[in-house]
């Protein structure tokens, strides 16, 4: 490049290129285009499909300005940061060329376009810092301008915690990053596609970060938010806001407060039960529809809507807490007119959140005005509405919400009904807010009917009745004539332009009607940009309490969901208990419940507790319904301790510290594991973390590998969940593994259960139906015939089948897999299991 001789232009570029981080490509506008050189444009030609071109061998690509919002989530998708140099004079004025600065740095983790944010959920911004095995953790969501910080003892918690987040960029300093370069496995796991970006050291000082943190909330000392203590917090805290602020290029002034959490208010939800119960996305390969946010959200604004996602995917572990939950929603349910009205009147509010953090940054246009006017003039409806209910929780979010009338009519007063979208457009400001625009603006209309007037004497002077004023960018107003009519021009007539038909001439007289249409116009538009200003500094000064009323809008929104999916899919109130009780009378799958209009989902008693019930051995034959009971169960739970009314006719809910899944023989070829590892590597995690508070919940253990080592796995995991002092949670296990209900007869915490079928001929009916004892047959042989297996298979299998059965299993010696086995006749059994891999083991 240095033989390149540099255009001043290009030193213009080269300066801004180098003073923006490495990794960001950069925008540069010139005109009405964006333009990328160098490697930048052939990185985005590729990814936007954009045209690369090359001029004086410098590789080229543009977008024209307007379209970013278009082109944005796509470079974004690919993690590509993307910083936008705005021309910053106006090009008429510039001497040489015109100067140019960074306007801001956008990353998937700061973006605030709407374009690009879903409005259902957050975009959360994340920081790590680290020291001798905690992690401090910080989220950010500048869209929303929610900041909070937590510290977490092991990496461990924080893989739970970043799949809570489901954040799209996450912050570290440069030496936490070399040195998981050097350790393999050290980097935290998180199946979302995340961008790590690592930034100097020193800002994740605590001395800058705490400085940093004091300056921007405006405090002496931290202690306030409930920092004290949480030095690693902060550093996360501060790293979040100097990256916000420095790709912004402003001050974050939405960013109001620093909310302190810690994991033990909630339940522990690992990615892998998040993932297998289908919460908020669906398995791969399955329907969006099959999520249990699908079904709870009935939420009607998107502060709603984002915080249902948050709250399933936190559940509380306080009864307090939970119960205030269920009081309130409740009050909601048994009151379904209040609750219609509610719903329907909070669904007129608009996004309070990102509306307010736009205002901030400056990018709130005119409808966001009328929409924020619009959304917090229904606030005291909101507030009557909820003084109907008397419980704890709804009061408190009754007092939360702020009326702010004053607003309300600054906005009214001041913006039209229905502005333009841009600020620009003009034609935004009231009438009657401003006697002076509204002056100008009658100089704007004036001057037209006096072109009138100007167009008809000139047509009576020349006698030429197709004499037309006419107005172009180029020179104004103008007279536009015929060239048949040429003849008959005055004098007077100053000649501007020659057209084949025409030709077209200016006045004085014109130019300085012209002059004085124009003035109004450019002088009304600056005029309703300076009042629009105003009222954007004046709405500013509620930021705090917009941002507080929107929170509480949003939990009333979800408590009123709540209630609402209660009334609409019949659930009832569970009751909950500080001990290891876990009975649910008639609970149904939410999700199946939900989606079988018409077809009946069979419900079932689910029985656990402390002592005798502690593990339910569930046998049955394929496709009877094992997997959907036990799921369903960890379900339940978790709806309850969300605060929401489950799907049961009655339930009571032992409080659960945490849910453990091992469902399925999911694949994680993102981990890059074989499906037995990845079976063990789980299963590993349930026996080292499991309490005697937890919810334990096994699918098919062990059919990864040969049937005896399966078996085997099986057994021993069982034995050590019931027997463990400390790991004795309450366990569901669904296998196809027959000897597994062998085990209720040497432990007495271990019941067996079964689905039940029903033989019908040669048919055989699921009933879908838990009864207690365990199955005496697969029925595998009648799936594989159902799956449309050739009939000779069948006959042949039904045949191999008789075979085993009558004889040479007992030869061949059958695993004495517990010593008691002797009083025991059971039918002999063969299970044709789903294929399930090379490891696929001999059955016998
Ligand atoms: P298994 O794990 O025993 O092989 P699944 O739990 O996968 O069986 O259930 C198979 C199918 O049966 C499910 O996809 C569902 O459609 C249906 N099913 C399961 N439980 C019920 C129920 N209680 N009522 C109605 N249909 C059910
Ligand atoms: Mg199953």
């Amino acid at each position: 490049m240095s033989e390149v001789k540099l255009t001043p232009m290009m030193k213009q570029y080269m300066d801004i290129k180098a003073s923006i981080p490495e990794d960001a490509v950069l925008m540069f506008r010139m005109g009405d285009f964006y333009e990328m050189f160098f490697k930048d444009a052939e990185t985005t030609s590729k990814i936007l499909d954009i045209t690369l071109t090359k001029r004086g061998g410098v590789p080229m690509s543009g977008i024209p300005y307007h379209a970013l919002e278009n082109y944005l989530p796509r470079l974004l998708e690919a993690d590509i940061k993307v910083a936008i140099a705005e021309q910053v004079e106006d090009p008429k004025e510039a001497q040489g060329i015109v100067r140019r600065e960074v306007a801001r740095i956008i990353t998937p983790g700061t973006v605030m376009d709407s374009a690009v944010l879903s409005p259902k959920q957050n975009n959360f911004l994340i920081s790590l810092s680290y020291s001798k095995g905690n992690y401090g953790l910080g989220c950010l969501d500048i869209s929303t301008g929610d900041l909070r910080v937590t510290e977490l003892a092991s990496k461990d918690e924080l893989e739970t915690e970043l799949h809570r987040l489901q954040a799209k960029e996450c912050l570290i300093s440069e030496s936490l990053h070399n040195a998981w370069d050097k350790v393999e496995n050290e980097q935290p796991f998180t199946s979302e596609k995340i961008l790590w970006t690592p930034l100097q050291d020193w800002i994740f000082s605590y001395d800058s970060a705490d400085e940093l943190l004091k300056r921007h909330f405006s405090v002496a000392s931290l202690d306030g938010f409930g920092c004290r203590d949480l030095n690693l917090a902060v550093c996360a805290a501060g790293a979040l806001l100097y990256y916000a602020a420095e790709n912004l290029r402003q001050s974050i002034t939405h960013v109001k407060k620093l909310k302190t959490y810690q994991n033990k208010e909630y339940m522990v939800l690992d990615h892998i039960s998040q993932r297998n119960l289908e919460l908020v996305s669906p398995m791969p390969g399955s329907s969006k529809e099959g999520t249990l946010l699908n079904v709870l959200d009935e939420t009607t604004t998107p502060m709603g809507s984002r915080l249902m996602r948050e709250w399933i995917l936190r559940p509380l572990y306080t009864k307090n807490a939970i119960c205030e939950r269920h009081d309130s929603v409740d009050a909601l349910k048994d009151d379904p007119l209040t609750l219609a009205e509610l719903r329907e009147i909070i669904g007129v509010i608009r996004d309070l959140e990102r509306i307010t953090a736009r205002l901030n940054v400056g990018s709130a246009t005119p409808r966001d005005m009328v929409s924020l006017s619009m959304s917090v003039a229904i606030i005291p409806d909101v507030k009557y509405l909820l003084s109907n209910f008397d419980m704890p929780l709804l009061n408190r979010l009754h007092d939360q919400l702020s009326e702010l009338p004053e607003l309300v009519e600054r906005i009214n007063s001041t913006i039209q009904d229905e502005p333009p979208v841009k600020l620009t457009d003009g034609g935004i400001i009231r009438e009657g807010f401003s006697d002076y625009l509204d002056d100008l603006r009658k100089g704007a209309t004036e001057g037209k009917n006096w072109l009138a007037e100007i167009q008809m004497k000139e047509q009576e002077r020349t006698g030429i009745r197709t004499l037309k004023i006419k107005y172009n960018k180029v020179f104004g107003y103008y007279i536009e004539i015929s060239k048949a009519n040429i003849a008959n021009v005055p004098d007077d007539y100053i000649r501007k332009q020659t057209l084949v038909n025409a030709e077209r001439y200016i006045t004085p007289e014109l130019k300085e009607i012209e002059s004085k249409i124009l003035g109004s116009e450019d002088k009304s538009k600056a005029l309703e940009q300076e009042i629009f200003n105003e009222l954007r500094e004046f709405g500013l000064s509620f930021t705090g309490a917009i941002q507080d009323t929107a929170a509480a809008l949003a939990a009333a929104d979800v408590l009123t969901a709540l209630a609402e999916c209660a009334r609409k899919y019949n659930y009832v109130r569970p009751h909950i208990t500080e001990d290891e009780t876990l009975h649910i009378m008639s609970g149904r799958h939410p999700v199946l419940d939900a989606q079988m209009i018409g077809d009946r989902f069979v419900p079932n008693d689910t029985l656990l507790d402390g002592g005798e019930n502690r593990m339910m051995i569930i046998t049955g034959p394929n496709m009877a319904g094992k997997s959907t009971y036990i799921r369903q169960t960890a379900m339940l739970v978790l709806m309850a301790q969300m605060g929401s009314f489950i799907p049961a006719s009655s339930a009571t809910i032992g409080l659960v510290d945490r849910v453990f899944t091992r469902v399925g023989a999911a694949d994680d070829i993102a981990r890059g594991q074989s499906t037995f590892m990845v079976e063990m590597v789980e299963t590993a995690n349930i026996l080292n973390h499991a309490t005697a508070k937890s919810l334990v919940i096994l699918d098919e253990i062990g059919r990864g590998t040969s049937t005896f080592d399966g078996l085997s796995i099986a057994w021993a995991v069982a034995e050590y969940l019931h027997d463990s002092p400390e790991s004795c949670a309450r366990t569901q296990f669904a296998t196809h593994y027959h000897e597994l209900s062998e085990l209720a007869m040497t432990k007495t915490g271990v019941q067996n259960y079964n689905v039940a079928v029903k033989e019908y001929g040669d048919q055989v009916i699921f009933l879908r139906q838990i009864v207690k004892g365990c199955a005496d047959k697969s029925y595998g042989i009648y799936v594989a015939k159902l799956a449309g297996l050739p009939v000779s298979v069948i006959e042949r299998a039904n045949e191999v089948l008789e075979n085993l059965e009558n004889n040479s299993m007992q030869e061949a010696g059958r695993p004495a897999i517990a010593e008691h086995r002797t009083t025991n006749k059971r039918k002999k059994i063969i299970q044709i299991e789903e294929p399930e891999g090379p490891y696929q083991g001999s059955f016998f």
